[in-house]
C-alpha cells in the first residue's frame, strides 16, 4: 500500500519544508502526500508533486489531517512547527500531535527529525531495509 505522508509547516518554516521536500522529492513522489492548504500549494508549486490539500491550518487543516490519521489513513507526519510564534490554532496543533501519539504515528516537528524519518522512508522504498 502506498505510504501516506502528511506535510505541515507554520509560516516561518515554509521555506524549510519547501527545501526539505525538494531534497526528498523522488521519495515523496512515490508516496501519497497530504498537506495543510498553504504548505501544500507551496510544495506543489515548487516541485510539481501531487499534494492533496486540506484547509489552511488556522481554518481546520490540522484537524482534517488528524481525522484522517485517526482513521488509519496517515503513515507519517512532517510538522515543522514554529516554537517562537504563538499560533491561533494551538489547540488544533496539539490535537494533531496528540493523535500521532495515540495512534503511534511518527511525527517530526523539526528538520533533523524530519530528515531521519525521510531517510528511513527512502531506504524502505528502495528496499534497502
Ligand atoms: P498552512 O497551515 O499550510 O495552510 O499555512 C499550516 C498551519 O499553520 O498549521
Amino acid at each position: 500500500m502506498t505510504t501516506r505522508v502528511a506535510l505541515i509547516a507554520h509560516d516561518h518554516k515554509k521555506d524549510d519544508i519547501v527545501q526539505l521536500s525538494g531534497e526528498y522529492a523522488s521519495t515523496l513522489a512515490r508516496c501519497e502526500l497530504l498537506a495543510t492548504g498553504t504548505t501544500g500549494s507551496r510544495i506543489a508549486a515548487a516541485h510539481g508533486l501531487t499534494v492533496e490539500r486540506m484547509l489552511s491550518g488556522p481554518h481546520g487543516g490540522d484537524l482534517q489531517i488528524g481525522a484522517q490519521l485517526a482513521e488509519g489513513k496517515v503513515d507519517m507526519v512532517i510538522f515543522l512547527r514554529d516554537p517562537m510564534t504563538p499560533q491561533p490554532h494551538e489547540p488544533d496543533i496539539n490535537a494533531l500531535v496528540r493523535a500521532c501519539d495515540v495512534h503511534n504515528i511518527p511525527c517530526a516537528t523539526n528538520i533533523s527529525t524530519a530528515r531521519m524519518i525521510l531517510d528511513v522512508l527512502t531506504l524502505r522504498l528502495t528496499q534497502k531495509i
